[in-house]
């Protein structure tokens, strides 16, 4: 199963925090607190949110492999399937998208069960963690300018 981050991955979190004149540094995590000012609250955020724009393309290279996905977040779940859902202009992603899991946890490593367990994150400590247990990670590097163009490299032989 392929574990896909939301937040940085699928989601333009540091554009967004901008619009709250909230400056988040690449490869920077735990400062955030959500609701505590300046912070908004996680339903002021993802409704001014965008998604990344190789969102479809990052999906449909994934459903291409045969690749089984869900989404993995550490808060928020619910919020963030409402936004996604909303956001998709294409039918068919949104629809398989509606029946998918989107797991909140913010012990990510606890969804590795398996050698074919895969997690995509911008964060490297919770792929670092991910593959201590035995599973493969990709390291979605927001300090490249090309972070998306680097993971295609990476899964397209
Ligand atoms: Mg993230």
């Amino acid at each position: 199963m392929i574990h896909i981050d939301i937040d940085g991955v699928l989601i333009d979190f540091i554009g967004t925090a901008k619009k709250f004149g909230i400056e988040v540094k690449t490869n920077e995590f735990g400062k955030w607190k959500w609701s505590e000012p300046p912070f908004p609250s996680p339903e002021e955020f993802y409704a001014k949110a965008e998604l990344q724009p190789w969102f479809e393309p990052l999906i449909f290279n994934i459903i291409a492999a045969g690749g089984y996905f869900i989404f993995l977040t550490a808060d928020f779940a619910e919020i963030k399937k409402r936004f996604i859902l909303e956001k998709i202009n294409n039918d068919i992603i949104r629809n398989s998208l509606s029946k998918l899991d989107f797991i909140e946890s913010d012990q990510k490593s606890n969804y590795c069960d398996f050698p074919i367990d895969m997690l995509i994150d911008d964060c490297a400590a919770n792929c670092e963690a991910w593959r201590k247990k035995g599973g493969v990670a990709w390291h979605f590097d927001f300090a490249s300018e090309t972070p998306f163009e680097d993971f295609l490299k990476y899964w397209r032989r």
